[in-house]
């Protein structure tokens, strides 16, 4: 599918403007990226809000960061952009890449916290097993060095240590929505600490909707060993150090009892609401 690059110009800006409203840059925060080419891309410049990006700001570079076309407005490329230049090169299914700082992620980046797994199906679904990266002075060659290893096909979205996110897509939308998705997770989490506790799922539960997430053409790595108890290494850390009580270790068995009536019922209706929010995706990123 060839999109005409006026047309990726003009989502690139449409894009900037909903992350600017959702808040999840303030000032000149921020860059996103489309792989327009083998050896081409088109990405934010520095010093702009993403809230009011217009076509002529944007910048093309190659896969050295080199820019290789002159910017009507004289704009310079993003300094950051070496980091969605290093993820294009280790993953070419990549097609669009957003860094941000959304503010509930960003939390958890602050408290230097990887994402519990196991808790949210939609989570799991879009999201999967995310990456967190260890501290790096932002634009420095240090910072895609920090995760570059670990990237593969399945990965969706980066969460650097003091910093913020990266969220991969095969387009702009589709990295967009990864990004809201993460915000409004880690807003859950945060929220379930006030309420004290968080049902993990358990193995057979995590099994049964990474199987649902392959069937949706979504393979997950940890499909292989769920059964095993091989997902959630992260949960002990953000239940201990969120003060967070798993249900299991509630009082008088309530967690069982709540585990156990989380079956077919619950399950349909997680598996309904799945399937409308894939076909919302699918509708809202279509061509019209
Ligand atoms: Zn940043």
């Amino acid at each position: 599918m060839n999109i005409p690059l006026w047309q990726l110009k003009k989502q690139m800006c449409d894009i900037g403007h909903r992350i600017w409203l959702r808040g999840f840059c303030a000032g000149n925060e921020g860059n996103h990226s489309i792989r327009i080419g083998e050896d081409r891309v088109l990405c934010t410049p520095t010093g702009i809000s993403k809230g009011f990006l217009e076509p002529d700001d944007l910048c093309v570079v190659d896969l050295e960061g080199n820019q290789v076309e002159a910017n009507p407005k004289g704009r310079n490329r993003t300094s950051e952009v070496l980091v969605h230049l290093a993820i294009y090169k280790k993953q070419p299914t990549v097609r669009a890449v957003i860094h941000s700082h959304p503010p509930h992620a960003v939390a958890f980046c602050l408290a230097n916290m990887p994402l519990p797994e196991g808790i949210h199906p939609e989570a799991e679904v879009f999201l999967g097993r995310t990456i967190f990266a260890k501290y790096a002075t932002p634009g420095g060659p240090d910072l895609p060095a920090s995760f570059i290893d670990r990237i593969n096909e399945q990965t969706t979205t980066i969460l650097m240590a003091n910093h913020g996110s990266v969220s991969l897509g095969a387009d702009l939308t589709d990295a967009y929505y990864k990004l809201e998705i993460l915000d409004n997770y880690c807003k859950q989490l945060i929220l379930a600490k006030q309420l004290g506790q968080v049902n993990v799922l358990n193995d057979e539960q995590m099994v049964e909707l990474l199987k649902v997430k392959e069937r949706f053409g979504f393979p997950d790595e940890r499909l292989g060993c769920a059964a095993e108890g091989c997902v959630g290494p992260a949960n002990e850390a953000f239940l201990t150090t969120f003060g967070v009580q798993p249900m299991s270790a509630c009082c008088n068995g309530q967690g069982d009892v709540n585990r156990s009536a989380a079956t077919s019922a619950d399950g349909d209706a997680a598996f309904e609401r799945m399937v409308q929010t894939i076909t919302d995706q699918i509708m809202a990123g279509s061509p019209n």
